[in-house]
């Protein structure tokens, strides 16, 4: 499963896998404060990428504590055919009506801005916050495309490709409904 469109000259792409064998420059990851592995996406992520990107995790987690919602931060992909991760923490969902659509545009800012400043031209995005921090899908995908595709507008040539991995059939249909 695939869709792809044109937002201000790069390719806005929807596919239905696994981010950890997705051939971009960047992937980015759902973590934890902490930026330990855990589960979901993040399990996935540091199990596949090994032991270059849990210590590296590791060491930005000892010198800046723990990350707030909202930002992010880069670490080599290790294993993985990504050469980055940039993980980025998105809001537990508790209702809606605690900020959590600001915090998780926030999130897909932040990691635009961390990949554009690094001059990395090819990022994938899993759905953050629809795991375990309960974040309703439809809703989610609204805010994560309508922030991605404002900032290409506002960035035009700034990535050749900008991914979005949705790791079950019915969240890809949720989001290639919204796109
Ligand atoms: P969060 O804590 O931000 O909710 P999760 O990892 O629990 O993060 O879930 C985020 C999304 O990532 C969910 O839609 C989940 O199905 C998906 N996911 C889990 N593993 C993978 C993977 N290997 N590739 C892409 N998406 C994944």
């Amino acid at each position: 499963m695939r869709h792809e469109v044109e937002v201000a000259g790069t390719k806005l792409v929807l596919v239905q896998g696994d981010i950890t064998q997705q051939d971009v420059e960047a992937i980015v990851n759902a973590a934890n404060p902490d930026l330990t592995p855990g589960g979901g996406v993040s399990g996935a992520i540091h199990r596949a990428g090994g032991p270059a990107v849990t210590e590296a995790a590791a060491q930005i987690r000892r010198e800046r504590g723990p990350l707030p919602t909202g930002d992010a931060v880069i670490t080599p992909g290790g294993k993985l055919p990504a050469r980055w991760v940039i993980h980025t923490v998105g809001p537990v969902w508790r209702g809606g009506t605690h900020g959590e659509p600001e915090l998780l545009a926030r999130a897909y800012r932040s990691c635009l801005k961390l990949a554009r400043t690094r001059g990395i031209r090819s990022l994938a995005f899993p759905s953050i916050s629809t795991g375990v921090y309960g974040y309703p899908v439809a809703e989610a995908a609204r805010v994560a495309l309508q922030t991605v595709r404002a900032y290409l507008v506002a960035h035009p040539g700034a990535f050749g490709e900008v991914r979005f991995v949705l790791f079950s059939p019915r969240d890809f249909q949720t989001y290639a409904a919204v796109v």
